[in-house]
């Protein structure tokens, strides 16, 4: 970190600045020029808070040079992290996969239909909402723990690992045998909730927030990590922007500017990110063919009568055609 100090700052305050950025263990590197002094800090800087130092009527800039995230930070761990499901399913470091399922579980039959289609298609992770994060508070607001009775029978019909979201921390025991928890692009800042899935040894589908950017995003893996839970899975999943033809705007450029910054696996969600189905497929060739470690794709026997998200979920023999065609661009691209 960098701090430039003004010209003809008072020697008094100056030192009492020194004296407390000593305080929290950095050194400081000094360069004085005929018109400014540079400070150059050398140590963690990543707990100090660049907005006090820069409010200071002494403090002319401030800048940080190396990134406020450590663990989620490529620098500091160059391999990418591979998540291991177990049974030979990995997600990460050239491990392609497809998170497919229902916006929400609706009965018995829709989930299990549904699971059996999307694992015959190539899918090897059910996704399923059971707690719903919705708009309105008089719209279908999941099945909740039913809802995930559901899915964890589904799991074991299929076999296959699922995947679902978490929206309070108090519903934590609830999701003892899900697989994977996901942080749904609502919540991807409730600071309490990431702290306590961070004491969790189990992986955490981090959603992208609507208006957040990459840094935050990270800074949120940042909060899971630092509490001691490595498995951290990004999601893209579209962010709003002026255009309304689309449900969101799907940033693809997240994908190879994240893996530049992370080492963590990057997922984009392609059904959140358009809201119309018919946009799914192209959207998921573009995914795979600029890298991304999977998609996240809604599917439903009968989207019509869906109570949730309905024009954006496939039909299971549409899916069908996303999985083949993202194996061949795979193919073609050598991925
Ligand atoms: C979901 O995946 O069901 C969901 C609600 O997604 P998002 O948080 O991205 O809106
Ligand atoms: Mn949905």
């Amino acid at each position: 970190m960098i701090v430039i100090l003004k010209n003809n700052a008072e020697k008094q305050k100056v030192d009492i600045l020194k004296q407390w950025l000593e305080n929290q263990k950095v050194s400081i590197h000094e360069s004085m020029g005929e018109y400014q002094t540079v400070w150059g800090l050398v140590g963690d800087t990543s707990r100090i808070d660049t907005d006090l130092i820069e409010g200071l009527d002494i403090v002319e800039g401030v800048r940080r040079i190396s990134e406020p995230y450590k663990q989620a930070n490529r620098k500091f761990h160059p391999d990418d992290t591979v998540i291991d499901l177990g049974n030979g399913i990995k997600i990460g470091g050239g491990n392609f996969q497809f998170f497919a399922g229902p916006c929400s579980i609706e009965s018995e039959e829709q989930i299990i239909e549904v699971a059996k289609a999307v694992k015959a298609a190539g899918a090897k992770i059910l996704r399923g909402g059971a707690f719903k994060p919705r708009t309105s508070p008089y719209a279908f607001q999941g099945m909740r723990e039913d809802g995930l009775k559901l899915l964890l029978k589904a799991k074991e019909i299929t076999g296959m690992p699922i995947v679902t979201e978490i929206m309070d921390a108090s519903h934590i025991d609830l999701f003892e045998d899900v697989d994977i928890i996901q942080v749904g692009a609502r919540n991807m800042q409730n600071f309490e909730l990431l702290k306590e899935l961070g004491k969790l040894d189990k992986p955490i589908f981090l959603k992208r927030g609507l208006s957040s950017t990459y840094q935050e995003l990270l800074m949120s893996a940042e909060y899971i990590m630092a509490n001691g839970n490595q498995k951290v899975i990004l999601c893209e999943r579209g962010i709003r922007t002026f255009e309304t033809a689309t449900r969101n705007t799907l940033d693809l450029a997240a994908v190879p500017m994240l893996k530049e910054k992370t080492h963590l696996p990057v997922i984009i969600d392609p059904s959140h990110a358009a809201g119309i189905a018919r946009l799914v497929k192209p959207m998921s060739f573009a995914a795979a063919a600029c890298g991304a470690d999977g998609l996240m794709i809604e599917v439903h026997n009968d989207p019509a009568k869906a109570l949730c998200d309905g024009p954006q979920a496939l039909r299971p023999e549409e899916f069908c055609e996303v999985v083949s065609g993202v194996e061949k661009i795979r193919n073609a691209i050598g991925v």
